[in-house]
Order: structure tokens, then C-alpha cells, then sequence
């Protein structure tokens, strides 16, 4: 394998489609989910405790994959705060006044960008892949000093953006 968590420290797109925290088949749905690209079994779960729809099982031993249930998450996005491997998003194909999709993820910068701020968009590797609009920016204290960053890009670039980088 010439990519991957173990390679690159990176998930592949295989890595993820198997993953059972990655919406069936990779396919997320028309309308805010959770994606958690966490696929290395790590004793770990945080994200379990935090969701309080249930949706996300880690379960015994601690060292299992996070696995979703679609079907009882509400993309609240609690759960991006709460991951110490900064390893869950939302994502919301639907877009924000039909104009596009919108991706959130952790932000553990100083300062927060601002919303309606034009940003670059980077992808797992941090390589900038296009232009986004900032829709969302907060770090209430139930977030532990982990901000939660929400940008508005081209649905084409939803899989694949997964942070941001300032002008
Ligand atoms: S986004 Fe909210 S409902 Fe969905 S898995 Fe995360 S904490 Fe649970
Ligand atoms: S909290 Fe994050 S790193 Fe830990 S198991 Fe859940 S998704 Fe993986």
C-alpha cells in the first residue's frame, strides 16, 4: 500500500469507505452528518460519550473503530469538539441557501476566523484545493478550547475539504 493511515499518516479513500464511522458505501447524505475518519484502533472514545443521540459506538474493547449511525445523527456537531484526534467533520450537502455544501471541522487556532471571511480550502494533506466562505466560527466553553470552523465550498469539494487556510 502506497497510501493510507499507516503509510502517510493520512486516510485513503479505501481506508475511509470501509471505515463503519464513514456513512455507507462513502456516500454521505443531503443533509448535516457526521464523518468520522478514524481508522486506526486506538484506545480511545470520547466521541461515544459525547453524542447524546447514540449514534457514534465504540463499545469493547476501547480499541474498536467508531462506527455511525446515520440514521440517529442530527450533525449537531459536538462530537468535532470533542475528538482529540480532530478526526470527525460535518458535512452538509445541502448547502446554505442552495448555494453550496458546507464542511465543519475542528480549528484549534488563535485567532477564529471571521464568518462571511474568504479563506482557502485545504484537503486531508493541508494542500490548498479551492476557495471557501466562512459560515460558522465558534469555541463555546463546552468545547474545551477546541473551535469548530464551518465553510461554505463548491459541493465538489466536500468530500475532500477538511480545514481551511487564511489569506
Ligand atoms: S454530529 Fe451530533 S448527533 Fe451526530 S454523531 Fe456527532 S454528536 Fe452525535
Ligand atoms: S474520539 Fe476521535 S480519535 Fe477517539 S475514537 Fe472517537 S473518532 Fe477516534
Amino acid at each position: 500500500m502506497t497510501k493510507g493511515q499507516a503509510f502517510d499518516g493520512v486516510a485513503s479513500w479505501e481506508e475511509l469507505e470501509a471505515s463503519p464511522g464513514y456513512p455507507p458505501g462513502g456516500k454521505v447524505p443531503g443533509r448535516r452528518v457526521a464523518v468520522i475518519e478514524c481508522v486506526q484502533e486506538i484506545p480511545c472514545n470520547p466521541c461515544e460519550t459525547a453524542c447524546k443521540q447514540g449514534a457514534i459506538t465504540v463499545g469493547t474493547p476501547i480499541t474498536s473503530l467508531p462506527s455511525l449511525d446515520v440514521d440517529k445523527c442530527t450533525g449537531c456537531g459536538l462530537c468535532v469538539a470533542k475528538c482529540p484526534g480532530l478526526a470527525i467533520f460535518v458535512v452538509d450537502l445541502t448547502g446554505e441557501d442552495g448555494k453550496g455544501a458546507v464542511v465543519e471541522f475542528p480549528y484549534e487556532y488563535q485567532p477564529l476566523p471571521e464568518v462571511g471571511e474568504g479563506v482557502f480550502v485545504v484537503n486531508r494533506q493541508g494542500e490548498v484545493i479551492g476557495e471557501g466562505i466562512v459560515k460558522k466560527s465558534v469555541r463555546p466553553k463546552a468545547y474545551d478550547k477546541t473551535g469548530v470552523v464551518g465553510v461554505e465550498v463548491s459541493p465538489s469539494l466536500a468530500a475532500e475539504a477538511r480545514s481551511i487556510k487564511r489569506r
